[in-house]
């Protein structure tokens, strides 16, 4: 299918200042050359533990941090070619749902005002009709029309992540990063969460990218799965093959640790040993080395290529 989103050897990397000439003394490197694509309509999911890069990935990606090197392609179109007025005037075509619905709303503002103003900014719509779309999105995403009055604290966390998926919406995007979107909420409200994302897709046809710390998140919405270790992706795959071959040894050490609900299957607990690397400092060669099973001496000073080991799925490791 179509690609909607390329993403070419990407990186980003935060200087280290010190002293008080704030000369750069190293690079945090929060996304070392990462390249995969989007489609149209599916939703790649994004997983890795906490600090690994997911969410700087999925900001440079919008161009709402700058990219280090490497391209990003939306449409066909390089995004970083884009001058600030062109890239203002696409930016309704890509949004972000964060992670924490109580610090991303406006305590001041009621949902209508909070929904709104992305309509008024972007003139979408003339201003006598934007009270209309307000409820119409809040609808769309499970709230009642009397809701658009209220403000950000009278709502549940469920409801207040359900105001900012409609902020995002509401501006009819192709492509929507969803960073962490049920990770702050409780594991009952996760699933209601997911499966209107889910049927939001189906309904709209738009792309997500998915992140999640938790593979258990993204298993069910998502079509293909992306592992990320210290700033890389190590394995990318449709998701029925990730989780069933899993190729790369620290994908296999995430997935040991998911819970299977069927009783009958056993899987062996794979407990990594060490810490996870310093992405300022990380090893030489392959960063997973210092932790990994079957490291050779290879490993250590060689970085593997992500290369296509079957049809879509992709791994960067010497012993595969
Ligand atoms: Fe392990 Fe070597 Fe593969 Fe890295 S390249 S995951 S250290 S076997
Ligand atoms: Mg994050």
């Amino acid at each position: 299918s179509e690609t909607l989103v390329e993403v070419e050897n990407l990186k980003k990397y935060f200087p280290i200042v010190k002293g008080v000439f704030s000369k750069t003394v190293g690079y945090v490197k929060a996304v070392d050359d990462v390249s995969f694509t989007v489609r149209r309509g599916e939703t790649l999911g994004l997983v890795g533990e906490s600090g690994c890069g997911k969410s700087t990935l999925g900001r440079t990606i919008l161009r709402l941090l700058d990219k280090t090197a490497g391209n990003v392609f939306f449409q066909g179109q390089d995004l970083y070619s884009y001058k600030k007025e062109q890239l203002r005037r696409l930016r309704p075509k890509m949004q972000i749902i964060f992670q924490d619905p109580f610090s991303s709303l406006n305590p001041r503002m009621t949902v209508e005002n909070i929904i709104g103003e992305a309509l008024i900014d972007h003139g979408i719509v003339p201003r006598n009709e934007v009270r209309d779309k307000v409820i119409e999105a809040i609808q769309d995403c499970g709230l009642a029309p009397y809701h658009s009055k209220r403000y950000p604290h009278e709502f549940s966390g469920g409801q207040r992540q359900r105001i900012g998926i409609a902020r995002a919406l509401i501006l009819s995007p192709e492509f929507i990063v969803a960073d962490e979107p049920v990770s702050a909420l409780d594991v009952s409200i996760q699933s209601q969460i997911i499966n209107m994302l889910g049927d939001l897709q189906q309904q709209r046809g738009f792309s997500y990218l998915f992140i999640s710390h938790d593979l258990s998140v993204v298993k069910h919405i998502s079509h293909r799965v992306g592992v990320m270790y210290v700033g890389s992706l190590v394995e990318m795959a449709a998701k029925e093959e990730l989780y069933h071959h899993p190729a790369h040894p620290y994908t296999k050490a995430l997935l040991s640790a998911v819970p299977i609900p069927d009783p009958a299957v056993r899987r062996q607990r794979i407990l990594l040993q060490g810490d996870t690397p310093n992405p300022a400092n990380p090893p030489p060669g392959c960063k997973f080395h210092t932790r990994c099973a079957y490291v050779t001496p290879r490993c250590k000073e060689e970085v593997p290529a992500y290369r296509e080991i079957a049809k879509d799925h992709f791994v960067a490791c010497h012993v595969i």
